[in-house]
């Protein structure tokens, strides 16, 4: 049988081989690759949400200030 380790990012035991060592505020946490890698991914999806909804913001609020809406790029060439 091979060993495995709690793997506290999916609250279940993985296979050794799959895990990671961690240094936490509360010790040492073994988290598995998957879930750090899912963890990388998911903050990259979050970066790029959060970039098109600013945009998506400011373009609502010079909208709705009567000025015509120019993208950021454009604007940057403008000057
Ligand atoms: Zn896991």
């Amino acid at each position: 049988m091979t060993e495995t380790l709690f793997c506290y990012a999916c609250r279940t035991h993985h296979p050794r081989e799959l895990m990671h060592r961690f240094h936490t505020r509360h010790g040492l946490r073994w988290r598995c690759r998957r879930s750090i890698e899912a963890a990388r991914y998911s903050i990259a999806e979050r970066d790029a949400f959060g970039r098109l909804q600013t945009e998506i913001n400011r373009a609502r609020a010079e909208q709705t200030a009567g000025r015509p809406f120019i993208p950021l790029l454009a604007r940057r060439l403008q000057r």
